[in-house]
């Protein structure tokens, strides 16, 4: 038997955001005293200094509050500050954060110039104590140009150290966060935003739950960036960062967003303002009723949404924490949805309202009914047309079931970020691809007019000797 409920109307009114200090990045303010900032990420090379412009002015105009920009060695500096200053010289204020990997003296160098440095600490130096004084050399430079940093750890990209202590477990990325907070508090610099990202949206959530709990315990709460990294794109990226970013907001965790697509990063800002105005409560879903199953694991529930869009990104909110968090079991949908011609299509049409149902029991990782795709979004690094192989991947595995399969856009980062993935498929630089069974690389420099046949063939010969 199914019980009616009320609709479910959810925005920031009716949750507190978690108290933190307030982070000043050039002209933007992030903290829970102001909005949810949107932000995006260039995926030109910082080299192309005029298509780096274009694309920021693009993202600008789209409504991204923050910029980052691939920094990849100091040789990038001089194109940092000149996309800096030639925004500035076009009435563009946009605060510009500089994505640093492993180089301190790139940080160092590029901080001047930029309102934001994004960093891991630990990839600075093997030795922890290395790390930490090139950290507080950073710090000083912040300090004195009044540059504001984010500590960004991503899952499998921990060092050594923490993860023989923790494993590469969500407590792992939250110790690690932890230690370089602590570290910044005792250099008395608070300009810190903190983030913690996975593409998997249960271990993302959990990491960011376990660091909010001990920020508060230790009595100092910074800022939160919060984002599912490596979601893909399409329908499945957008349900999946929805999920992960919505059941955080509905905690009150989150003071900064990005929504992470292997598309045209404008495309990103849509769905990132969504979020960022539904749990600043200017906007409620287009939830029209719900109603339960008996022991309350089975929901039914109806929609009158404005746009597909607006249908997929609601729907995720509504039910992914729900999901992630298995107090519901399978959600169904109906109603309908309005078409670009403003006409009104039913939900139940062609099986949409079940594909849907399917892609949200995917991404809170409940019922896997496809391979799951890790992709990067790309960026300066990025070595080859990421997005046409990616969906040259996906065309060609989208019948398998119980893998995950990782489309990387560059060797340097590409192999440590794509985490818990079965198969990678990773970009080498000059037409060539790198292909890896979970952290071993298999084949190298391989053409990519041949890549995804040998990716195939390789998943295909492993299937069929699992089943010998
Ligand atoms: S893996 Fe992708 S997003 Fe990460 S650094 Fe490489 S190209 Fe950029």
């Amino acid at each position: 038997m199914i019980k009616k409920l009320s609709g479910q109307k959810s925005g920031k009114d009716t949750i507190p955001l978690m108290e933190t200090l307030s982070v000043k990045v050039g002209n933007v303010m992030i903290g829970s005293s102001f909005p949810i900032v949107p932000q995006t990420m260039c995926n030109t090379h910082t080299s192309d200094v005029e298509g780096t412009v274009a694309q920021c002015v693009r993202m600008a105009k789209a409504g991204s509050a923050l910029i980052r920009i691939t920094c990849p060695g100091q040789q990038d500096v001089p194109h940092m500050a000149e996309i800096h200053s030639r925004l500035r010289a076009m009435g563009i204020d946009t605060p510009l954060v500089a994505d640093i990997h492993f180089s301190s003296e790139t940080a160092i160098a590029v901080a001047p110039y930029v309102e934001k440095v994004r960093i891991n600490p630990g990839n600075f130096a093997k030795e922890h104590a290395v790390a930490c004084s090139q950290l507080k050399r950073l710090l000083a430079v912040c300090k004195e140009n009044g540059t504001a940093i984010r500590i960004g750890l991503n899952h499998g990209s921990l060092g050594e150290r923490i993860t023989s202590l923790y494993g590469n477990t969500p407590l792992a990325m939250a110790e690690a966060a932890m230690e370089w907070l602590r570290l910044c508090a005792e250099e008395d610099f608070d300009n810190v935003v903190v983030s913690l990202k996975s593409s998997n949206t249960v271990v993302m959530v959990e990491a960011y739950r376990i660091l909010a709990s001990k920020m508060k315990e230790w009595g100092k709460v910074y800022p939160v960036h919060v984002g599912v990294t490596e979601a893909g794109n399409g329908d499945s990226g957008r349900i999946k960062s929805c999920v992960g970013i919505s059941t955080l907001l509905e905690e009150g965790i989150g003071n900064t967003i990005r929504v992470s697509l292997t598309e045209d990063p404008v495309n990103e800002i849509p769905v990132a303002k969504y979020l960022a105005d539904r749990y600043d409560g200017k906007i409620s879903s287009s939830l029209v009723s719900r109603q339960s199953s008996d022991d309350g694991k089975h929901v039914v529930a109806e929609y009158a949404a404005p746009s597909r869009e607006r249908l997929i990104e609601d729907l995720s909110c509504d039910f992914g924490k729900a999901l992630l968090d298995r107090e519901i079991d399978s959600v169904e949908f109906h109603g309908t949805f309005l078409d670009a011609e403003g006409i009104a299509v039913d939900i139940d049409k062609d099986g949409f309202g079940e594909y849907l149902a399917d892609e949200l029991l995917q991404a809170c990782r409940r019922r896997f009914y496809k391979p799951e795709y890790i992709a990067c979004p790309g960026c300066g690094r990025t070595m080859y047309n990421l997005q046409e192989a990616f969906e040259a991947v996906k065309a060609r595995t989208s019948h398998l079931k119980d893998v995950v399969i990782a489309v990387m856009g560059c060797i340097v980062n590409g192999p440590g970020e794509m985490a818990d993935a079965d198969w990678g498929y990773v970009g080498e630089g000059g037409h060539k691809v790198s292909i890896y069974k979970g952290k071993t690389p298999v084949l190298k420099h391989v053409p990519d007019t041949e890549a995804v046949d040998r990716l195939v063939e390789l998943i295909d010969a492993d299937r069929k000797a699992g089943q010998a």
